[in-house]
C-alpha cells in the first residue's frame, strides 16, 4: 500500500471541519468498521483540535455482523435493544452530532436469505426512527464518508491484486472527494456555493416540468406542487452549516408522481441487492414504468417493480454536471455515494419529504396530494452523459435551457 498519510489527514480535515463542521464543545460521535480505522483515527485527532468536548468511537464489524446472521435464532430479528436507541438519543441530546466512516463489503450479505435481511432491516429502522428525527430535524449534524474496503477495492477492480486494488480506489476516492486538491476546504467551499446557486435558482422558478434528450431518452418530468430543490451543504437548528454527504454533486427534488411520460435509457449499471442490471430502460405513462427493458438482469427489474404500486413511479429526479470530480475518474465505485453523485439521475419509489416546501411538517397523504410519490423502495439509477440536454418549462411555457452537452448553462 502507498503511503497516504497526507492525504488521509487532508481527508479527515475535510470531514470534520467541512462534513460535521465540529464546534467547540460539541461532541462527536465516529461510527466505522475495521477498514475505516485510519480514517476514524485521524478525525479524532482534527475534532478535538475543533475543541470536541468528547470523541466516542462506535466499531461495527463486518465478521461480526454475518455471525449474528448466521448464528442468532429468528426471535432477534424481531426486536431491537432498546438501550441502543437510548445511548443515541441521550448522546444527540447532549450536543453530539455523527460521523459514519463507511466501508462496504458490496457482497458481504450475498448468503443471507433476503427475507431475513428485509426483516431486520425494517425492525432497525422503525426502532431506531426517535433517533434517526434527531437528524432529519437538523438538530444533530451528520456526515457519510467512505474508504475503501479489500472486497469493496476487488469489486471495483477485479483483475488486480488486493494491494493494487486498494491503492487504486484510495486514488479515486480522494479525487473524487477533492482531498486530491491543495486545498480540499477551500475546493468545497467553492463548489458549495456553486450548488446552492442552481438550488437557490430553481426553487426561485419553481419549473413546471423538465424535459430531459439524450440517445435512447426523450423524457418529461412534471414536478411536484410545491417541490423544493435541495443541493449542498444543510443548515443544523444551529445555524451550522454542515455537508452530510461527502463527496455530493447533486440537486433534486420531487417530481410529480402522475406527470412523467416518454422513454429513459440508463446510462451506467445499476447494482441492486448485490446484483448488476445492464443497458436497461423504462417507458412511462401518466407517471406510470408501463414498459421496461434489460440486455441483463432484467429479473432484477421484475422484482424491483413489484414491491408495491409506488415501486413504478418517480421519487427523485437529481441534476449532476457530466464535468465533476466523480464521473471525470471513469469509473463505476458499485457505490451509491458515489455512482448516484456522477450523473443526473433519477429514483423509483419513495419521495423525499424534505425535498417538497415545508415538507418535514406534512403528512403522508399531505405530501401525496401534492403529487409526492410513496414506496418501501428508492432506487436511484443513472441517465447523465455527455449528450444529456435538459431544458425547463416555466407555468407560463417559456423554455430554459438548464444542460447542454451533459453540463450547466449557468
Ligand atoms: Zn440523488
Ligand atoms: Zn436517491
Amino acid at each position: 500500500m502507498k503511503d497516504y498519510t497526507a492525504q488521509l489527514e487532508k481527508y479527515a480535515d475535510l470531514v470534520v471541519n467541512v462534513g460535521i463542521n465540529v464546534q467547540p464543545m460539541e461532541g462527536l460521535i465516529i461510527t466505522s468498521n475495521a477498514s475505516g480505522l485510519p480514517l476514524a483515527r485521524e478525525a479524532m485527532k482534527k475534532a478535538y483540535a475543533a475543541g470536541a468536548k468528547h470523541v466516542e468511537f462506535m466499531m461495527a464489524d463486518d465478521a461480526m455482523t454475518l455471525a449474528r446472521y448466521h448464528h442468532a435464532k429468528d426471535y432477534v430479528f424481531e426486536q431491537y435493544p432498546e438501550w441502543k436507541v437510548e445511548l443515541l438519543i441521550k448522546l444527540y441530546e447532549s450536543n453530539y452530532h455523527h460521523l459514519y466512516i463507511i466501508a462496504p463489503d458490496p457482497e458481504l450479505l450475498k448468503d443471507i436469505p433476503g427475507d431475513i435481511i428485509a426483516k431486520d432491516q425494517r425492525n432497525a429502522s422503525a426502532a431506531m426512527s426517535p433517533a434517526t428525527k434527531y437528524r432529519m430535524t437538523g438538530q444533530t449534524k451528520w456526515c457519510i464518508a467512505a474508504v475503501p474496503s479489500e472486497a469493496w477495492a476487488l469489486s471495483v477492480y477485479p483483475d488486480e491484486s488486493v494491494e493494487t486494488a486498494m491503492d487504486l480506489l484510495w486514488d479515486k476516492i480522494f479525487d473524487a472527494t477533492r482531498v486530491s486538491e491543495k486545498d480540499p476546504v477551500e475546493a468545497w467551499k467553492v463548489h458549495d456555493q456553486n450548488l446552492k446557486k442552481y438550488k437557490n435558482y430553481l426553487n426561485d422558478q419553481q419549473f413546471e416540468k423538465l424535459v430531459f434528450t439524450a440517445p435512447g431518452t426523450a423524457l418529461e418530468i412534471g414536478l411536484a406542487d410545491e417541490h423544493y430543490w435541495m443541493g449542498g451543504s444543510k443548515q443544523s437548528l444551529a445555524g451550522i452549516p454542515f455537508v452530510a454527504n461527502i463527496p455530493t454533486e447533486e440537486v433534486f427534488t420531487t417530481p410529480h408522481r402522475y406527470r412523467v411520460n416518454g422513454t429513459v435509457k440508463s446510462t451506467k449499471p445499476l447494482s441492486h441487492n448485490g446484483k448488476l442490471v445492464e443497458d436497461f430502460g423504462f417507458t412511462f405513462e401518466d407517471g406510470k414504468v408501463v414498459d421496461y427493458y434489460a440486455a441483463k438482469g432484467k429479473e432484477v427489474l421484475d422484482a424491483m417493480l413489484g414491491n408495491d404500486e409506488g415501486a413504478r413511479y418517480l421519487g427523485e429526479v437529481a441534476l449532476v454536471q457530466n464535468d465533476s470530480p466523480i464521473s471525470n475518474t471513469g469509473i463505476l465505485f458499485n457505490n451509491t455515494l458515489f455512482d448516484e453523485n456522477a450523473s443526473v439521475h433519477l429514483a423509483l419509489g419513495r419521495a423525499y419529504a424534505y425535498a417538497m416546501q415545508n415538507g418535514s411538517n406534512l403528512t403522508q397523504e399531505e405530501l401525496e396530494a401534492k403529487g409526492a410519490n410513496f414506496s418501501l423502495i428508492h432506487v436511484d439509477f443513472m441517465i447523465g452523459g455527455p449528450e444529456m440536454e435538459i431544458v425547463a418549462y416555466t407555468k407560463t411555457g417559456e423554455t430554459v435551457k438548464l444542460f447542454s452537452a451533459g453540463n450547466w448553462t449557468f
